[in-house]
């Protein structure tokens, strides 16, 4: 699905990889013992490691590494059994230590590899280069004082996982995929929350174009893109922004961009030609990471049934199409609720009602599936509606409707409202009749060759009945009634 930029020197194909920032859920940092909770009194979550204090020495946090081993298992990466923490040297206020532990030559986790699932139904495999390990630095607080700036250090040394992918999607809406697609995994195995609002998830995007299949152009890095739909839109912007310099016999300046949100518009941070030379070497307060054969055993065996294992059994018992199983399966809350639902129901209609109704109704109400006011029994029971033809299609979406609002039983509601449908051909014929009473001189047209006036006579039909007969039943008895 690559899609190409339309230029006047031919087509620009986009070349997009992404180095994802996961803060691991453990309860306390990566080498102190500190919490690692959210919105704390700043300054409360900070030991004198994180502090930078000399002397201090750090301790390696075992539960940072098994949610790092996790993350690399799920997405089939190769597992170094040996690796190394460096130091990665440079200043800023917000880094007491001087110097951020990180892993560079030897990193905890090599090749693996991501499935996207584009909206066509296609599958698009991305390579994962490294997973490493490293720690989150504090934070710079500038609104408490105009003149001054303070320093929360709450966050640093907080444990983050940084996922480099190869440089290999070609689309605003592959990149898309590729982040929301490895936010579930981290989600379903619970390594990181995912919440990119609170920023526990947010990603460089690397971008470049070049002349389909030609050498790799020369890149930029649009820096900390915090959501899904801004990092479509840097990408797009960017790669315009490319394309038109060279176009215009420019050439590209390798640097690193931030994206404006409220501009649409990625401009200048710094430039990499003068990036500064971080000095890495190991860490001399820790030996390297060895890790046993049977703590990685142990760690696959709590592996939960992945979205992609989750979605290819969806297809396959309960026929839903590559799409529609992707949407259920990438929270896993979704496919909790709609498990319930296909274990009763139509498996295909239940897929259809609830990414087709339910999940629109919930957007609008800004909630997720956790705090639906309808919970899956509920939902279950207007599905029930609809298989045994009490209600039609178009009545259940406004059955559903009073539901939110009332919180009432679908049941409960069509007796109330009488909505009930009406499959009697007697009552429906009666109908008809009326119809076309009133209406001779169409039926005449109709009798003379006018076969569009069908969809009219169905919609009077329909209309007279206030939306309760049934379609097929309508259908049926006015095509024998009009013939004559
Ligand atoms: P750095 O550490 O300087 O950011 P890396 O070599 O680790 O550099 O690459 C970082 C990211 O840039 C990777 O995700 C990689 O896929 C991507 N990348 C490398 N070259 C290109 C390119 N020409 N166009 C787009 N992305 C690229
Ligand atoms: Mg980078």
């Amino acid at each position: 699905m690559a899609n190409l930029i339309r230029g006047n020197s031919g087509d620009w194909e986009i070349v997009i990889g992404l180095e994802v920032h996961a803060q691991v859920t453990a309860q306390s940092k990566l080498f102190s013992g500190a919490s690692t909770q959210f919105g704390n009194e700043p300054n409360t979550n900070v030991s004198f490691i994180d502090a930078g204090m000399p002397g201090m020495l750090p301790v390696i946090n075992e539960m940072a590494i098994e949610q790092a081993v996790r993350t690399g298992l799920a997405i089939g990466a190769k597992i170094n059994r040996k690796s190394v923490f460096d130091r990665k040297n440079y200043f800023y206020p917000d880094l007491p230590q001087g110097y951020q532990i990180s892993q560079f030559l030897d990193p905890i986790v090599g090749k693996g590899e991501v499935l996207l699932d584009m909206p066509d139904g296609s599958i698009k495999k991305v390579g994962v280069t490294r997973i490493h390990l490293e720690q989150d630095a504090g934070k710079s607080l500038h609104e408490y004082n105009p003149k001054h700036t303070y320093i929360d250090l709450n966050r640093a040394g907080v444990t983050l996982m940084e996922i480099v992918s190869e440089p290999e999607m070609s689309s605003a809406d592959e990149a898309a995929a590729y982040l929301k697609k490895l936010r579930a995994i981290v989600r379903y195995i619970g390594s990181c929350d995912g919440d990119m609002e609170k920023g526990n998830m947010r990603c460089d995007a690397n971008v470049s174009v070049r002349k389909p299949g030609g050498a790799l152009g020369t890149r930029c890095e649009i820096k900390n893109v915090n959501s899904v739909r801004f990092l479509h839109k840097a990408i797009e912007f960017e790669a315009m922004r490319q394309v038109e310099i060279l176009e215009s016999g420019g050439k590209i300046d390798q640097e690193t961009r931030l994206f404006d949100s409220s501009k649409g518009e990625t401009r200048t941070m710094r430039s990499k030609e003068d990036a500064m030379d971080y000095r890495y070497f190991p860490d001399p307060d820790l030996l390297p990471l060895e890790l046993t054969q049977d703590f990685i055993d142990a760690i696959k065996k709590t592996l939960p049934e992945l979205p992609d294992q989750k979605k290819q059994r969806y297809m396959e018992t309960f026929g839903l199409s590559a799409y529609d199983a992707g949407v259920i399966v990438a929270e896993q809350e979704n496919a909790a609720y709609y498990e319930k639902l296909a274990a009763k129901h139509d498996a295909k209609l239940a897929a259809n009602w609830m990414t087709g109704e339910l999940f629109g109704r919930l957007n609008k109400l800004g909630v997720d599936i956790e705090n639906s006011p309808i919970s899956a029994e509920k939902f279950g029971g207007l599905l029930a509606l609809i298989e045994d033809n009490t209600v039609s299609g178009k009545i259940a979406k406004d059955v559903l409707d009073f539901m939110i609002e009332s919180g009432k039983d679908a049941a409960a509601i069509v007796e109330e409202k009488g909505l009930r449908q009406v499959t009697d051909s007697g009552a429906i014929e009666k109908v008809i009749t009326e119809v076309m009473a009133a209406n001779a001189d169409k039926v005449a047209e109709y009798r003379s060759g006018k076969d569009k006036l069908f969809g009219f006579f169905v919609g009077q039909v329909m209309k007279m009945s206030g939306g309760k007969a049934n379609p097929a039943a309508v259908n049926e008895l006015l095509k024998k009634k009009l013939a004559g």
